[in-house]
């Protein structure tokens, strides 16, 4: 069965139509999918004030999860914004995937 990138990543992630996936590596019986979200303005948690100033990022790696006969693991690159709101009290935040 051959499946196109962006229908797997809606059957994958169905709740999250901002998620790309950028890799599917196989390595031994591991598949490792690297992810991304690419909303460009993400609310503050406190404040509710779009963002769309990045922070910087890093990658998160959830659990490995098991599938059949293979172990799934995900690289999900978490964006960090700053608020842009100047009396917000949070002055940055995380958006991994939404
Ligand atoms: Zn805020």
């Amino acid at each position: 069965m051959k499946v196109r990138m962006n229908s797997l990543t809606s059957l994958l992630f169905p709740s999250c139509p901002d998620v790309v996936i950028e890799d599917v590596t196989l390595e031994g019986n591991m598949l490792i999918f690297s992810l991304h979200s690419t909303r460009r303005a993400v609310p503050c948690p406190v404040c509710a004030s779009p963002s769309t100033r990045l922070h910087g990022s890093y990658v998160r790696k959830p659990a490995d999860l098991p599938c059949l006969e293979y172990t799934v693991r995900l690289h999900l690159r978490v964006r960090r914004f700053l608020c842009q709101k100047r009396e917000c009290q949070r002055q940055t935040f995380a958006l991994a995937i939404s």
